[in-house]
């Protein structure tokens, strides 16, 4: 830690809820505590909303929606996105510092994913302006018949603590451009960054009750979101069980759904496959992020002539990470980001072991470090049905086994209830086009492992979550079609006849 004592925490400067616009306590005057997974102490104290809050949400949500924010054009809402781009830059290695401390993530990923974020904010403004209906002109002779495209309404966003930002800039993204107003429930172990971004909003000078952030420790407030008549969408990512749970409260009363959800996503090796690139696309897939990525390359399936050979070559590289405090840009592999994931992992590591897994490197914690550290871990001798194969761990713990035919591999691949993700290696260009079409997953990264874009879908066949995120269209999820029929010819109607 020596090196460290030199760091400083990021100034928080607002700790409050954001509602309409502004700093508000929460009811009670309630606050909570989350503390930093590198140290296991407390670092921030947060304002903890509480059911009236909700309210107070939905309500100033609704008025803007229904206010200054449906007054403006498509271009006034981009020239407002692209000034906030502009700030997330400037401010990116605070806010990036904040999500560190917060969840533990290495300090230069987090500022590569805010600088993500700026690029999401400008792709989508660049398509607030574009939003159109449609004219029918064949539709009836009698009617002038057109659509339009009309904001959904008020969105909650219910969040996870793994990406904390930038998995809202995929919902906010492309909710600002549609017109939507938003609410944002980040996860009670990563409240912070969240309400840095509302200050970004605050000086961008978006209109009151655009954007409201809801911290709150209490599962309730989340489930009281989704249940809210006033609440139009509810679009979420986190575990597949709570999006479940989710879905069905915002189903209860029609909100329009999307998930975003697990996965235990599989990367496959063939023979032909250029073996360093391979090596570093399988840690890539499974350490960086410590693991807790929705995509990680959990399951690794190499084929039998150069099983040994990668597998010595992952492990070689897996026990000379670099384990640390994650401010530190040598830094390879942060702590677990919650005390109760900690557990989690190590739970699965017992199990995985108890079903006959060998750890061929890693294996459990590393207490040298204090925080939650998990050694990165590759387990050998794993089975299909093994609980450590089908469960997603969340944590720096690849499973590998060797497969013989294409046929084989790509069975063992989709012999799962995801189907979020997933990487095939081989030089091959005929195998390339043949297995990626039989992979059930919603990516397919070839030769490659983790890359993403605002203009590419991503999302999640099976558990693994229900519509897609970026790409243009995801703005279709952020809008309703209405279809206006205009009568030309000014004679009365038979009533009783369609
Ligand atoms: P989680 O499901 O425990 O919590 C997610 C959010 O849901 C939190 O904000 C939580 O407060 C809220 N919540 C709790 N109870 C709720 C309820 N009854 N109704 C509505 N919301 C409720 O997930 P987590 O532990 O924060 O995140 C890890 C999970 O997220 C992993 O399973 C991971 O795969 C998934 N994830 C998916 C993606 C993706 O894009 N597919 C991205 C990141 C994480």
């Amino acid at each position: 830690m020596s090196s460290t004592t030199a760091l400083k925490p990021p100034d928080l400067v607002h700790t409050d809820l954001y509602i309409d616009g502004k700093w508000v306590q929460a009811e009670g005057g309630r606050r909570f505590e989350t503390e930093n997974p590198y140290t296991g102490k407390v670092w921030a104290s947060i304002a903890d909303a509480g059911a009236s809050d909700v309210d107070l949400a939905v309500k100033a949500a609704r008025a803007a929606l229904e206010g200054p924010w449906s007054e403006m054009t498509g271009g006034q809402r981009a020239r407002l996105m692209n000034k906030l781009a502009d700030i997330l830059e400037r401010d990116a290695d605070r806010i990036a510092m904040i999500e560190t401390y917060d969840n533990g993530k290495l300090i230069r990923d987090a500022r590569w994913q805010v600088g993500l974020m700026a690029e999401w904010f400008r792709y989508f403004a660049g398509a607030a302006d574009k939003i159109d209906g449609t004219v029918m002109q064949d539709a009836n002779p009698e009617f002038f018949v057109y659509t339009r495209r009309e904001p959904i309404g008020v969105v909650a966003a219910i969040l996870p603590w793994n990406a904390p930002l930038l998995l809202m800039t995929w919902k906010l993204a492309p909710a600002m451009a549609a017109g939507c107003t938003f609410i944002a429930k980040p996860s009670e172990f990563t409240p912070s960054s969240a309400l840095a971004l509302a200050e970004c909003f605050a000086e961008a000078g978006f209109p009151a009750g655009v954007f409201n952030v809801l911290p709150s420790s209490s599962r309730d407030v989340p489930a009281a979101l989704t249940q809210h008549e006033g609440v139009n969408k509810v679009a979420f990512t986190g575990s597949t069980a709570t999006g479940v749970k989710a879905a069905q409260s915002a189903i209860a009363h029609l909100a329009r759904v999307t998930l975003e959800l697990g996965g235990k996503s599989p990367q496959l090796v063939f023979e032909d496959a250029d073996m360093e690139a391979a090596t570093n696309g399988l840690l890539r897939g499974i350490f960086s992020a410590t693991g807790q990525i929705c995509h990680a390359g959990s399951r690794a399936f190499v084929q039998r002539p150069i099983y040994d050979a990668i597998l010595a070559k992952v492990v070689a590289r897996a026990n000379t990470l670099k384990l640390g405090d994650p401010r530190l840009p040598e830094t390879e592999l942060g702590p677990i980001a919650t005390a109760a994931q900690f557990e989690k992992v190590k739970e699965m590591l017992a199990r995985a072991k108890a079903d006959g897994a060998l750890a061929a490197c890693g294996g459990g914690p590393d207490e040298s470090l204090g925080g939650y550290f998990i050694r990165p871990t590759v387990l050998t001798n794993v089975k299909p049905g093994d609980y450590i194969m089908r469960e997603e761990v969340f944590g720096p713990v690849l499973c590998i086994m060797p497969f013989d035919t294409e046929e084989e591999g790509v069975a063992l691949a989709n012999d799962t209830r995801y189907g979020l993700a997933s990487g095939l290696w081989t030089s091959d260009v005929r195998r390339v086009h043949r297995v990626a079409k039989r992979i059930r997953a919603g990516t397919v990264w070839v030769n490659a492992y983790r890359g993403v874009s605002p203009s590419v879908p991503f999302g999640g066949f099976g558990a693994s979550g229900m519509g897609r995120e970026s790409g243009l269209e995801a703005i279709n999820d952020y809008t309703e079609r209405k279809a206006i029929w205009v009568e030309m010819t000014g004679q009365t109607k038979d009533p009783f006849k369609l």
